[in-house]
């Protein structure tokens, strides 16, 4: 199932929380000189914060507002060229994004690469095709190749007057502080979890509880939600993999050893990366719940159980049990042996009953 894009109200912009940030390049674009070039607008601006918090989205649609035909100060979002740099067809328009050594996109492991400096340079000096402006977005320079990065930095040291680049990355200590002292940098801040269930329910008409849920579990990564939203089996799964750790809690040895070949057998990275990260949610909740801040649990659907688990079991064994799945996720990434790693996440798991072993 596809994902349609969020439905906004006229004149908004097509972004949901940082406030705040969104009056600031409102601003930026309201005033225009006799060139027609807004006289705020800054040759770069360094998008920070967490994965998945809408850094691009957001980018993308100040590109759309600094190149809209008929809006000033917000993106209409329908005419001919905010629809075209929403599917990366603008002529003024680039996205740029890390790749894999294939040149596919990829923003766990790629990196902006050397090839597409050569792009960069040679674009940013070309004169706009349509308007006065032409705006380069830049994804995760965090992973840009220290080539890359110098080009950056070269574009920014003598910004060709119709240039705009809009870079986005997690952190800003993994930004050359030369290119960050040269953008305006907005520092967004993860969601807060009322924004996350409204945008769910107003932007992509999730139902009541669904928002409620997944705003609970995204943690303020509204792009999170947005992505199980477009699996419908996400909610299902997550049921599965709970069911299969109470299951397991009560099984002996034997059967969890089945459970890790059987799981390790199957290669199912995607399948393997999603119960570990519900398994650990599951624990978290626990932990919280034996510390008092059971309000603030992830699971909100399973509390009766949560607060069981919290009487059963003692929050050492929890607290060594997250940092075994943690440690054990790290190794996975890297792809040890995947049997081993499994085996070691399914004899560690506390038993519910017994000190089973
Ligand atoms: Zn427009």
């Amino acid at each position: 199932m596809e994902v349609k894009p969020p439905t906004h109200a006229p004149g908004a912009w097509p972004v949901f929380g940082h406030a705040w940030a969104v009056q600031l390049l409102q601003q930026a674009l309201t005033n225009t000189g006799a060139d027609g070039r807004p006289v705020h607008l800054s040759h770069a601006y360094l998008f920070l914060g967490p994965p998945q918090i809408g850094k691009t989205t957001f980018a993308r649609a100040f590109a759309q507002a600094i190149l809209c035909e008929t809006a000033v100060g917000h993106p209409c979002g329908t005419c001919r060229a905010c629809q075209l740099v929403a599917r990366n067809n603008h002529p003024d328009f680039r996205l740029l994004q890390p790749l894999d050594k294939d040149g596919n996109p990829d923003r766990d492991k790629g990196e902006l690469r050397t090839e597409q400096a050569a792009d960069l340079i040679r674009e940013v000096a070309l004169r706009p095709v349509e308007g006065r402006l032409r705006v380069f977005l830049i994804q995760d320079v965090h992973a840009a190749n220290p080539y890359f990065a110098n080009k950056i930095l070269k574009t920014l040291e003598e910004p060709p007057e119709h240039a705009v680049l809009l870079l986005t990355a997690q952190h800003r200590s993994a930004v050359l502080p030369t290119i960050v002292s040269r953008c305006q940098v907005l520092e967004l801040r993860s969601l807060d979890e009322k924004t996350v269930a409204e945008a769910l329910s107003t932007g992509w008409q999730a139902s009541g509880s669904q928002a409620q849920l997944l705003a609970r579990l995204a943690n303020g990564k509204l792009g999170w939600a947005v992505g199980q939203l477009a699996r419908p089996d996400a909610l299902s799964q997550r049921q599965e993999h709970l069911e299969t750790l109470w299951r397991l809690m009560d099984a002996d040895r034997v059967e969890r050893l089945a459970y890790a070949n059987n799981l390790a057998a199957g290669r199912n990275s995607r399948q393997l990366f999603g119960l570990i990260e519900v398994w650990m949610t599951w624990w978290r909740d626990v932990l919280l719940a034996q510390s008092g801040g059971g309000d603030a649990c992830s699971n909100i659907d399973h509390e009766d159980r949560i607060a069981a688990h919290a009487r059963a079991i003692d929050s050492e064994t929890v607290r060594e049990y997250v940092k075994t799945l943690t440690r054990i996720e790290g190794y996975l990434r890297h792809t040890v042996n995947v049997r081993l790693a499994l085996d070691v996440v399914l004899l560690r798991l506390p038993a519910l009953a017994s000190a089973r072993d």
